[in-house]
């Protein structure tokens, strides 16, 4: 049987990473794929686990052959997915979430539009903020410059929300991991009838609450925070932090 293939997408510190690693713990059947980078490893990565580290050179080899699927420049760094994931994953009929920015996930949607797409959105830009600060001080390394890009890009990223199917605002962790298990598990119970047990119709519910067309409500106020709907212009942002945050 072949495997589903899901993509999911966020601006950089809205707890995609996370929220993946949570529900990987949870869910057998579903493969991770491994990136290649140019970016140094950060905090505690390692090569092979959260990616495969690269130089520019071998990066540049790599697109030259056709080894990746698609490949975009993130933060000044490439950042790729190597064809072999996919077809590995297929062979072993497993599914495959792919962890890509918006450009990537253009590029896999236009060629596999049978991909199931997910946005991850943080709840405002201040938690955004929060959270990367947070991230780097937990890394060690806590780099004004690289933040505040980071930060920057969030609400030009944001902007893509319509081309996802899935859009899950990552407030209470336990809530968003539950909302995207229930997303994988809904696409397995309609795209190969696996059976979710007495648990199916709450599952359904949930993912079904989380498809773009019904998170209108949910994402408004986001929207707003972002300056993506609305008078907020992107200058006036409210990235600062509150002086209780720390
Ligand atoms: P991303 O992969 O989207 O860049 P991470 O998963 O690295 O983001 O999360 C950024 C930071 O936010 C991490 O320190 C993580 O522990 C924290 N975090 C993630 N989700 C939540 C949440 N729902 N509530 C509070 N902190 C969170
Ligand atoms: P980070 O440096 O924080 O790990 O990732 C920065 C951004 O690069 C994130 O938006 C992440 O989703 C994206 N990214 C990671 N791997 C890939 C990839 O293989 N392809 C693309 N297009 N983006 C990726």
């Amino acid at each position: 049987m072949a495997g589903i293939l899901f993509i999911i997408s966020a601006p950089s510190g809205s707890g995609k990473s996370t929220l993946v690693s949570e529900v990987r713990k949870q869910l057998s059947g579903i493969e991770f794929s491994v990136s290649w980078t140019t970016r140094p490893p950060r905090g505690s990565e390692q090569h092979g686990r959260e990616y495969n580290f690269t130089t520019r050179e071998e990066f540049q080899r790599m697109c030259a052959a056709g080894e990746f699927l698609e490949y975009a420049e993130v933060f000044g760094n490439y950042y790729g997915t190597a064809r072999r994931s996919l077809e590995e994953a297929r062979a072993a009929g497993h599914d495959l979430l792919l962890d890509i920015d918006v450009q990537g996930a253009a590029q896999v949607r236009a060629t596999m539009p049978e991909a199931v797409s997910i946005f991850v959105l943080p709840p405002n830009p201040k938690v955004l903020r929060t959270r990367l600060r947070n991230r780097s001080r937990a890394e060690g390394v806590v780099n004004e410059a690289e933040l505040y890009r980071r930060l920057s890009e969030a609400s030009r990223e944001i902007e893509n929300y319509r081309g996802y199917g899935y859009i899950l605002v990552n407030d209470v962790l336990d809530k968003a991991v539950a909302q995207l298990e229930a997303i994988v598990q809904a696409e397995r119970f309609y795209r190969n009838g696996e059976a979710i047990a007495y648990r199916a119709s709450r599952v359904l519910e949930v993912a079904a609450a989380c498809r773009q067309t019904n998170a209108q409500d949910r994402l408004r106020p986001v929207l707003e925070a972002f300056g993506i709907l609305g008078s907020n212009s992107q200058q006036q942002l409210n990235f600062e932090e509150d002086p209780d945050d720390d």
